[in-house]
């Protein structure tokens, strides 16, 4: 994870990367810390968020035209002043941001150590300075050069930039499993995690790939070559990222700003694949490879924390209308469990940001096997749709709020449009009930904006529930997967100990659990098993637990045994998923506010995990 952001040009760098790393900090936020590029190497480090750093830097010295910020998740070393990035070199004259794990980094430190290295942080990243530091002067290299062999002894994932004391008309990136963006401005060049702190200045940008170094002259001039040494020459890019997507909108919160955009991203998710009214529906990622998805022997569903979620609904869709055998694998276990995948798989690799390191290394092992690999991803340009067969996009625009909401009903609404073109490709739902879904998930838009309007009647429920330590999530069937995802946004912004259960799995053991204090939120809008939802809340009420109720409205019945109830529009069950999920985003959301909780940047957590 981590956030870096890097530039050269006619400006003042300092506000351009303060700025910058305000756009990346959802990428880390223990420390911070930027380097800037006068004659000497400036620079200001510290423990916290950016405007920390913010109060410790001397301003006389932050004068410059060149220079790089880092804000940090840390993997190696704790959160701490001297372990904040920019680490620099054993003369101090180079300096380097980091993202990513140098895996050999024991080895390397042992061997520098032995040539009269000496470090100062228990980083992984400051013996890639050293080493970069002693190829240069051991063999009198420039600063790209020496950074390209230090490169090939690294194991590991990195995204660096390296800056040099005595050369402020340069700067030299490299990318390996961590995403660099390169930048082109009208004289003035960037490189950054992603294209958040570009756009303000330019849409043209190159992503970088793998084992790529690139040099970046103050002039415009740039060269990238592999760390190989072969010289490349990648396409310029236009990006399509609007600024004001980037910015909170007026809301006190960029997760209640995203909540409450749902009813245009799922509508967005949507655009130009379906029409209800034609009896219609395609993903032009699919168009091409039909005959690969209507003979898959298996669906093989893979991603981590919410996206896994949201997979985990998709099995009960696919299975259901499709009649495809369906599996979910959390991407971290299936990777390196040796599974058994073949030609006739179809994997579905699912990730907001695209760049998940587990996520992508599950897609290259299937790949390795001759599997044909589907991407759902919101990020566009991003590492994993640049790794699969093909893809979707869920366009839910840039989610900047740690904790996932609009991302998971997008994927949610791309993974339903899926199954039901699959049921209708392969006979296995009649037209009319094909035409029905369609028309029901025209709807969620409209139904997701009704639920929203509760707001006020979910926020009391948070009022009433806000001190509890411990919450209990349960649903059946296609909203078990949603009980999951409650407990976990719960769980994530509010650090409430909540679980996610199948409902009547808790008679084997989380029964055991509840008392008069514990909240149990039970969505209870399926049809199907109705009767038995109804006992699992009896069977809490017995034991005084307190009954929070999802409902489908004019359910009378729950109503009259739950404490609270929020009710919700009726829609087919299969697509109950996109609209049971919303009240518990805003519960957590509330709670975790009137926790004094730091809801966008939740502790330990960053947005987009790119380190194992
Ligand atoms: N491994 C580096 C560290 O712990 C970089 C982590 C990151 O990607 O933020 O400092």
């Amino acid at each position: 994870m981590c956030g870096i952001v890097a530039y050269v040009g006619s400006k003042e760098a300092y506000p351009i990367i303060i700025e910058g790393l305000k756009r990346l900090e959802y990428r880390g936020y223990d420390s911070a810390g930027v380097s800037i590029l006068n004659g000497t190497m400036n620079t200001f480090k510290c423990k916290g968020k950016v405007t920390d750093l913010e109060q410790v830097i001397v301003k006389e010295k932050i004068k410059g035209t060149a220079g790089m910020g880092h804000t940090r998740w840390a993997t190696h070393g704790v959160p701490n002043n001297i372990n904040a990035h920019p680490h620099l070199s054993g003369d101090g004259n180079l300096a380097i941001v980091h993202n990513g794990i140098i895996e050999n980094y024991g080895t390397l430190r042992t061997a520098l150590e032995k040539l009269g290295h000496s470090f100062v942080s228990d980083t992984d990243t400051e013996v890639l300075i050293h080493l970069i530091e002693e190829i240069r002067n051991t063999n009198d290299l420039s600063l790209e050069e020496a950074t390209r062999r230090a490169l090939q002894k690294v194991v590991g994932a990195y995204a660096i930039v390296v800056l040099d004391a005595n050369d402020p008309d340069k700067i030299v990136g490299a990318k390996k499993s961590s995403p660099l963006v390169f930048g082109l401005g009208d004289g003035e060049y960037f490189l950054a995690s992603d294209a958040s702190p570009i756009v303000k200045y330019t849409d043209k940008v190159i992503y970088l790939e793998d084992e790529e170094v690139i040099t970046i002259h103050r002039n415009g001039d740039y060269e990238i070559r592999t760390i190989e040494n072969e010289l490349t020459d990648p396409e310029v890019q236009q990006i399509d990222l609007n600024i004001e997507e980037l910015e909170k909108g007026g809301y006190e919160h960029y997760m209640l700003k995203e909540i409450y955009q749902q009813p245009q991203t799922i509508a967005e998710s949507m655009r130009g694949r379906l029409s209800a009214d034609e009896g219609w529906a395609k993903l032009g990622g699919m168009e091409q490879h039909l005959t690969r998805f209507k003979n898959a022997k298996r669906i093989i569903l893979t991603a981590c924390g919410t996206s896994w979620h949201a997979a985990m609904i998709a099995e009960y869709l696919f299975e259901e209308f499709a009649r495809i055998p369906t599996e979910v694998e959390y991407a971290s276990e299936f990777r390196y469990r040796n599974p058994i995948i073949t030609p006739d798989d179809v994997i579905i690799a699912l990730s907001q940001s695209g760049e998940t390191a587990d996520t992508l290394a599950a897609v290259k092992l299937a790949k390795s096997k001759g599997a044909f690999i589907y991407g759902i991803v919101n990020n566009v340009g991003s590492t994993i749709p640049r790794t699969t067969d093909s893809g979707s996009y869920i366009h839910a625009g840039p989610e900047i709020g740690v904790a996932s909401t609009k991302a998971f009903t997008s994927q949610l609404t791309v993974l339903t449009l899926m199954a039901i073109i699959l049921g209708h490709l392969k006979g296995k739902i009649s037209e009319g009930y094909y035409r029905q879904l369609l028309s029901e998930l025209e709807s969620v838009p409209s139904l997701v904006a009704k639920i929203l309007a509760k707001a006020d009647q979910i926020k009391y429920i948070a009022g009433e529930i806000r001190n509890t330590s411990n919450a209990l999530y349960l649903g059946r069937g296609y909203n078990f997967p949603v009980a999951l995802e409650g407990a976990l946004k719960l769980k994530e912004i509010s650090y409430i100990h909540a679980e996610g259960y199948p409902a009547a799995e808790m008679k084997h053991g989380p029964i055991a659990l509840i008392d008069m204090y514990m909240p149990v939120v039970v969505i209870a809008t399926n049809k199907s098993a109705h009767e038995k939802i109804v006992s699992n809340i009896q069977e809490v009420k017995a034991r005084k637990g307190i009954v929070v109720a999802i409902v489908t409205e004019g359910d009378t019945r729950i109503k009259e045994m739950a404490d609270f109830t929020i009710e919700i529009p009726y829609i087919e069950e299969p697509l109950s998923p996109l609209l049971s999920v919303i009240p518990l985003q805003l519960l957590s959301y509330y709670i975790a506010v009137m926790r004094g909780c730091n809801v966008d940047q939740p502790r330990n957590l960053a947005k987009s995990v790119t380190v194992e």
